[in-house]
């Protein structure tokens, strides 16, 4: 049976990343993913802000559907724009991911496309083996990169079934929407979309990716539902051309490795619980577990390491995007459109060059006292990265 020093289960931007840095490194990689093509069949809205991945990984052009300037805000019957240029980009996953898995075998790992991970063997004299749909193959260190699914996690007992508040269920569709800015629209409103948000992002030429996700735990209709409603009351014209319901996790998981295995991006549910955005959160955590190997090689204290830093760091902030997530679900339509009138009247079409989460909070507060509750919890435990 053949033997490599990692194998990484699922070739997104997380398995990719991971593999590109450790075969570059001299480590024996052995990349595993099920899609026959990498960067096909994607679900995404496809948003990255540049603050994000600062120093992890540099963008390149063709990556790039849209650049951004600026954010609008919207509640159900109001809505503000915030510009602040080079704030990210709405990318081309089908490019981004496919030249990040070439970026991998690149580097010197060795990769199956069409394969599926279907077994992982308990830990035993120092390795594990993994099954797949191409044979059998054992390794010190399985990655789990394999996204929401999360066979790795499951399969060695570091993740449990989620339940119904720990994702949002969504349903995009790329469409015609003669929308072209290059601004990320942004709906919120327990009527629109409970427990999440609406969003239309331009992809370039009136075309948009068109989006929604929702907390199944607060209703009983579905996200494509919510989605057909949304693009009724919001959106004049609305070509679809390909659409698709997925999930997205939206909570907080700090059990990331265990022997022999450690979990990266979606594959460990890392997203950030408020936005489920988690581009960024699969390429620093995966980064995070290189530069952990880097220094203590492939054994446990590194797999520890890496686990202690990312809930110091990223997993704290996600503690902080778990209580914004649970603050956001439980405000109605009523106090949705007081802040968004409060965005009209402060930052309505301001140049921004950071957002300051504190402060807008504080001043909302000195706006509307009665919102003191809900803002003080907000105050408490986010760190700054
Ligand atoms: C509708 C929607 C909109 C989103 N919008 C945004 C956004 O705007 N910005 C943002 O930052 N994030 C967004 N996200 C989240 C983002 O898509 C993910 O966080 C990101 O793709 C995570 O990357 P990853 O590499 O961890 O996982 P993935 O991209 O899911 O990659 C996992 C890979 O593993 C493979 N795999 C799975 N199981 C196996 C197996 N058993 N064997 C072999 N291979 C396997 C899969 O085929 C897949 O290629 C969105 C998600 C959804 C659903």
């Amino acid at each position: 049976m053949k033997r490599y020093d990692v194998i990484v289960i699922g070739g997104g931007p997380a398995g990719s990343f991971i593999s590109k840095l450790l075969a570059g490194e001299g480590f024996s990689v052995l990349l595993v993913e099920k899609k026959r093509y990498p960067g096909e069949n994607i679900h995404c809205a496809e948003g990255l802000s540049s603050a994000s991945i600062e120093g992890i990984l540099r963008i390149k052009d063709r990556w790039v559907s849209v650049e951004l300037k600026g954010a609008e805000i919207n509640s159900p019957s109001k809505g503000f724009t915030v510009l602040y240029p080079g704030v990210g980009w709405i990318l081309d996953r089908r490019i981004f991911d496919r030249d990040l898995f070439l970026g991998a075998v690149q580097s010197g790992a060795e990769c199956l496309t069409g394969v599926a991970a279907n077994s992982i063997e308990e830990y035993s004299d120092g390795e594990r083996v993994v099954r797949t749909t191409a044979g059998s193959f054992r390794s010190p260190l399985v990655v789990g990169a394999d996204g929401v699914p999360g066979f790795v996690g499951r399969e060695t007992g570091l993740l449990k079934p989620f339940t119904l508040k720990e994702f949002h269920q969504t349903y995009q569709c790329l469409a015609y929407t003669g929308i072209d800015d290059q601004i990320a629209h942004f709906y919120v409103g327990r009527s629109i979309a409970p427990g999440g948000y609406a969003w239309v992002f331009p992809k370039g030429d009136g075309f948009s990716n068109v989006g929604i996700g929702i907390d199944r735990s607060l209703t009983r209709r579905s996200a494509k539902v919510y989605f057909e409603q949304f693009v009724k009351n919001y959106i004049n014209s609305f070509r679809p051309i390909s659409c698709s319901g997925s999930a997205v996790p939206t909570t907080v998981n700090r059990r990331l490795v265990g022997e022999g295995v450690a979990l990266v991006g979606d594959g460990g549910r890392l997203t950030d619980p408020f936005s489920g955005g988690g581009i960024a959160h699969a390429l620093i955590s995966s980064y995070m577990l290189y530069t952990k190997i880097k220094e203590h090689g492939i054994c446990n204290r590194a797999l520890k390491a890496y686990e202690k830093e990312w809930n110091r760091t990223y997993g704290r902030n996600n503690n902080w995007g778990w209580r914004a997530k649970m603050v956001l679900r439980e405000l109605d339509d009523n106090t949705i459109e007081r802040i968004v009138e409060f965005g009209i009247k402060n930052y309505h079409r301001k140049v921004i060059d950071e957002i300051k989460v504190y402060d807008i909070i504080k001043s909302l507060i000195r706006e509307y006292p009665d919102l003191m509750k809900p803002g003080l919890r907000l105050l408490r435990g986010r760190y700054d990265l």
